[in-house]
């Protein structure tokens, strides 16, 4: 065994002691509301782990894999967790040491190393989408299997892809960037690849809504935040990604960085945990991470612009577990949200509750994503709402789906749209 492996199995051995097995976690976990299966829970997680640590069992054994793979990382356990056990932590540092054990599949291998550090082919990969969507080569690729090479469950899911435009946000947005009068504020604008590629108008949104806010945007070259690769325990394309990324963002000269994705804006904050080893960049990542803001976390704390105006609408939200347990934000895109004149704010039971989404967990665990999402959906057709308001991209294609699927009469949308479709109705 190397000396990094033997560290991290010592990291992990002193996250798992935690665990006095007492179950308080199977009262927010939901995938173990959704199954009732102990190995489904962070109890039986993390006994899986001690039992992996204690050489017991194998960690490269199909049911560890499949215990392991089916935690969503929401960390809502934690929350419930007297001695607070970071159980997605503990899943994403054993996964890591299963990738270390037995490598990659060949096809995520492609896509982090090769696709998601150059934005050319990522926008190439998108377009490629776009007209597969366009022209109906989709349901060619599906009929004839070859979506099936993405492996488990991903070419069942591919219809939660929403349709893509032919352009990206970064290519529509040099259109409307203008210099600020009476500017108060200048941010540098971290848009992550859900926005840009699927949802190039939440973008433009957001854009609007920081001028209407006296601030300046800058849009810097940034890639991918490194949030997949590390979902799949490859740290080291994760950390290739991020210095990028704090190589681009490092010393600019701005209020804040921002992001109206919760999961970038979660990853860029934990940054610094990438780099515990590593001097050149740990400082430089540190101090990136500090300047990271989700858009709603900036807006309340600034002087805020409410000449907004009247929305008569109903509203329910929903917390991206990347914004509520990574980043603690929630009071914030409720405030903006109520800010605005007419809009009847109705909160839903467990709106902090994962939508089943957890980045591309609907790819390869369909079914489970489904019954997670089926809880939320009823939680959210009890409000009567119009609206589902979000802040994240990756949420959004879950919840859109959901609300298809279970045809209720709600939009599905990003705080930040709804803020810029009152301020469009200003007088
Ligand atoms: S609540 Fe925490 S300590 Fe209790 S069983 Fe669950 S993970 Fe272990
Ligand atoms: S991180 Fe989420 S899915 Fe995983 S054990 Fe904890 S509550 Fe359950």
């Amino acid at each position: 065994m190397s000396t990094s492996t033997q560290h991290s199995m010592q990291e992990l051995a002193s996250l798992v002691e935690k665990c006095n097995r007492c179950g308080f976690c199977q009262a927010g976990c939901p995938t173990y509301k959704s199954t009732g299966l102990e190995w489904q829970v962070s109890r039986g997680r993390v006994a899986l782990v001690r039992n992996i640590l204690e050489g017991r069992i194998e960690l490269q054994e199909d049911d560890v894999r499949e215990a392991l793979g089916t935690c969503l990382r929401c960390a809502a356990c934690t929350t419930h967790c007297p001695p607070q056990v970071p159980t997605a932590e503990i899943v994403e540092k054993a996964i890591e040491q299963l990738v270390q054990i037995k490598g990659m599949p060949w096809v995520q291998r492609v896509v982090f190393r090769g696709v998601l550090p150059n934005k050319g082919l990522l926008d190439t990969s998108g377009k490629a989408v776009w007209f597969a969507q366009a022209t109906g080569l989709q349901g060619a690729a599906r009929s004839l299997g070859l979506t099936k090479l993405l492996g488990s469950d991903a070419h069942r899911a591919q219809d939660i892809l929403p349709k893509l435009g032919s352009k990206t946000a970064r290519q529509l947005l040099p259109s409307m960037m203008r210099p600020i009068p009476n500017r108060k504020y200048r941010v540098a604008y971290f848009i992550g690849c859900g926005t840009d590629l699927v949802f190039p108008e939440l973008a433009m949104a957001t854009v609007r809504v920081l001028y209407a806010n006296s601030t300046e945007v800058l849009v810097p070259n940034v890639v991918d935040c490194g949030k997949p690769p590390t979902a799949y325990g490859d740290m080291e394309s994760a950390r290739k990604l991020a210095r990028t990324n704090i190589d681009v963002l490092f010393g600019m000269d701005v209020d804040a960085i921002v992001s109206d994705c919760a999961t970038c804006g979660s990853m860029i904050r934990e940054y610094p945990k990438l780099f515990a080893n590593d001097e050149q960049y740990l400082e430089k990542a540190k101090a990136v991470a500090a300047m990271m803001k989700d858009v709603s976390e900036f807006l309340a704390a600034i002087e805020f612009n409410d000449r907004l105006g009247d929305l008569k609408t109903t509203v329910t939200y929903h917390d991206p577990c990347h914004l509520v347990r990574y980043q603690k934000v929630s009071a914030q895109p409720r405030k903006l949200l109520k800010s605005i004149p007419g809009l009847e704010f109705k909160e839903a039971v467990e709106a902090d509750m994962c939508c089943g989404g957890a980045g591309s967990f609907f790819l390869t665990h369909y079914d489970l994503s489904k019954k997670v999402l089926a809880r939320k959906m009823g939680n959210v057709s009890k409000t009567g709402a119009n609206f589902l308001a979000t802040g994240c991209p990756g949420c959004m294609m879950q919840l859109s789906s959901g609300v298809k699927q279970h045809d209720l009469p709600i939009q599905v949308i990003h705080t930040i749209q709804l803020l810029d479709q009152a301020y469009s109705m200003a007088k």
